[in-house]
């Protein structure tokens, strides 16, 4: 028998994730959807839903095992709870909410009414990630110590709620709640500073371009970058290790990385070479031959992995892979963000 689901919020990402069940999670049968907008109600009724007209509508069906929320940001809080209350298991959109005293009020629901909660970091799942992670984990090029993570687009639009600071707009809470998560989960190492440069240089009332650097216990420090209004893109990802550095160019997961030849020392003269930018010792160029470039790591992906473990921790068979503290480590880092835009200044944390 499938779990049956309902949908909060049936717009870009709600109807998505009715489609990508429908497809590829026959243990999950979406039921139904509850949108603000008629609309979007009339939406998912003639894509074979039911359609709730009021939340309390869907609150009260006692056959939903689960709910997806998928509303904008500053509405994932109260429904999460309620949903909680109503004795359903919940998977919230990311940012799952605006702050971490939200995220707190939720764990506790979850915890008083026994129901599973999860967070849709769909984004652990990408090949660009997966790629690095592997790497990462292991160790191809040894000890990575600076990750530069980045998302550049061009296009300098945010569209709807996501231009609105009340609604939980700006690039921070929309990519950057991904790209952190990544980066959390990649090292499991904890967070002790927090350096952020947001700009708003188009949008009015958040940011739509932002730089953060976080350093990390072990000496680690990995830059997350988005812009709006890059129109020369760099990588994806770019990871410096004690033996090498990896490229990963796009989210097809293009790239490659290179190190040195086994059996090659240094073997040139530690003399001054002449570029064409004036003379040089430390930054000549290596001798091509010295190095070797080698393919990036094989995985196999699928977003569809996020909801497979669901079923999975349904039937009381596998772990939860993302987990409400989780995400609580990512809204401590968010919050560290504004404060660190807010004062000017690094801000030191134990995360
Ligand atoms: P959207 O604007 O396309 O859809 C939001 C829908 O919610 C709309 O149909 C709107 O009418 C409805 N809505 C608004 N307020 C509501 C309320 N209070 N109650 C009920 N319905 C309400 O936005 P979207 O792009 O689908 O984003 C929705 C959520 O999904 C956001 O939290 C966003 O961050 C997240 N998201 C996640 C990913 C991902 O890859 N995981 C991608 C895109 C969006």
């Amino acid at each position: 028998m499938a779990y049956r689901l309902g949908i909060i919020g049936y717009g870009g990402m709600g109807e998505w994730h009715h489609q990508n069940i429908n497809k590829k999670i026959k243990e999950i049968e979406v039921i139904g959807a509850f949108d603000l907008r008629e609309e979007r109600r009339d939406k998912a009724q003639e894509s074979g839903l039911k359609a709730y007209t009021t939340i309390e509508e869907l609150l009260q069906d006692e056959s939903l095992d689960l709910v997806t929320i998928a509303t904008p940001n500053d509405s994932h809080k109260d429904y999460t709870v309620a949903c909680l209350r109503a004795g359903k298991h919940v998977i919230c959109e990311k940012p799952v909410t605006m702050n971490v005293a939200e995220l707190i009020e939720i764990m506790e629901a979850a915890k008083e009414n026994n129901k599973l909660f999860s967070i849709h970091q769909n984004r652990r799942w990408d090949k660009d990630y997966t790629i690095i992670k592997a790497i990462y984990d292991q160790n191809i090029l040894g000890k990575p110590y600076i990750i530069q993570s980045r998302v550049q687009g061009s296009r300098r639009a945010l569209h709807g709620w996501r231009g609105y600071k009340v609604n939980g707009g700006g690039m921070v809470l929309d990519w950057g709640v991904h790209m952190l998560d990544q980066l959390l989960q990649l090292t499991g190492e904890k967070v002790v500073s927090v350096n952020a440069h947001l700009h708003q240089i188009f949008a009015p009332e958040v940011d739509d371009h932002f730089e953060v650097m976080l350093r990390f216990e072990g000496g680690l420090t990995a830059l997350v970058e988005v812009s709006m209004n890059c129109f020369i893109t760099q990588p994806r990802w770019h990871m410096t290790c004690t033996e090498g550095t990896a490229v990963v160019e796009d989210w097809d997961g293009k790239g490659k990385m290179v190190t040195l030849k086994e059996e090659s020392e240094m073997e040139w003269e530690n003399e001054i070479v002449y570029t064409s930018a004036g003379p040089t010792r430390t930054m000549a160029p290596r001798p091509v031959h010295t190095t070797i470039e080698l393919p990036l790591p094989e995985v196999e992906v699928d977003w569809a992995n996020y909801y497979k473990n669901i079923v999975g921790v349904l039937n009381g068979e596998e772990e939860l892979i993302v987990r409400p503290e989780q995400a609580l480590r990512v809204m401590q880092v968010i919050e560290c963000i504004f404060k660190s835009q807010d004062q000017g200044i690094s801000i030191s944390c134990e995360i």
